[in-house]
């Protein structure tokens, strides 16, 4: 089965590591990888304190890079208005616990993504019959329990609005994970993807040392609603973004982009999804509960 829609090389635009810590994507966005997840700050340089904004918050022992990555870029002291955070998956809020406490800022998410955050679910177990690669690699990582950020953690608003990033606002692209969003700026057709979709194959230890721009789905070993992730893609595609960042892999840009995406959706059953698994057949949903376990 083949796993991924290659992407032409022209669609790679990772940009040189800056003295910051991070690459930029625009002006007034830039990511920083940690092991195998981005992490993304948006705000111009020098914006200072209080007027930029972290999206996602790494893996277990992020903390100092994002710390220095935040004082180089925004200035010295600069804490951010806001953290938004895509998915409450361990590899996107290992240090947002401290980060929030830290410098006092509320922690955006999706309501349906409240329970993981505020220490009352757990998400429903993992499938390591899909391909079990990255979660490998990263167990020693693995946190014990469900990150608890309920003192600063406020539901992201109806009008789909991002109340720190003017201009931008947020999608709904559940199926990963019940309630993660994606980020999107019309203005210039910039896409945050998280894992809807990533550039990199997670499963795969050959194609992460390799490095051939290649579009997949979302990571198959947490993915609990795969209808539901195919709608979310088919929705990212219909957006024909300019350029995209992702959980994971590096960002890619313009027609190439926009033409892999497009095949990821049409082809998603056969790409993305894997031939059998625990939620190919039975979806994890909010609906029913089934989305969310006790701790
Ligand atoms: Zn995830
Ligand atoms: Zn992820």
């Amino acid at each position: 089965m083949a796993q991924q829609i290659p992407v032409d090389a022209a669609a790679e635009v990772e940009a040189p590591l800056g003295s910051d810590g991070t690459r930029a994507v625009t002006d007034d966005l830039a990511y920083q990888r940690h092991a195998i997840v981005n992490v993304v700050f948006h705000g111009p340089p020098d914006a200072g304190d209080r007027s930029w904004t972290l999206i996602d918050a790494g893996i277990m022992g992020s903390k100092s890079a994002i710390l220095k990555a935040a004082e180089a870029r925004f200035g010295a002291g600069a804490r951010p208005a806001g953290i938004v955070l895509t998915h409450g998956h361990f590899d996107h809020v290992g240090v947002v616990e401290d980060l929030a406490r830290e410098w006092d800022v509320p922690v955006w998410a999706h309501p349906l993504e409240r329970p993981y955050l505020d220490g009352s679910a757990a998400y429903p177990p993992p499938d390591p019959s899909v391909g079990g690669g990255l979660m490998a690699r990263l167990s020693p990582l693995y946190p014990r329990a469900p990150v608890d950020v309920s003192a600063h953690l406020r539901d992201l608003p109806e009008d789909g609005s991002v109340p720190t990033m003017p201009g931008w606002r947020w999608i709904h692209v559940p199926g990963h994970s019940v309630g993660q969003v994606a980020l999107w700026r019309e203005a210039d057709r910039t896409l945050i993807a998280a894992d809807a979709f990533v550039t990199t194959a997670q499963e795969s230890a050959y194609a992460v040392a390799v490095q051939e721009p290649e579009l997949h789905g979302p990571p198959m070993y947490f993915t609990t609603d795969w209808a539901a992730a195919r709608r979310s893609v088919e929705t990212l595609a219909a957006l024909a973004p300019e350029r995209a960042v992702t959980g994971h892999g590096r960002p890619l840009e313009g027609e190439a982009l926009r033409e892999a995406l497009r095949a990821l959706a049409r082809d998603f059953d056969r790409v993305a999804v894997p031939e059998g698994g625990r939620y190919v057949e039975a979806p994890a949903r909010a609906e029913d509960g089934s989305a969310y376990t006790r701790p």
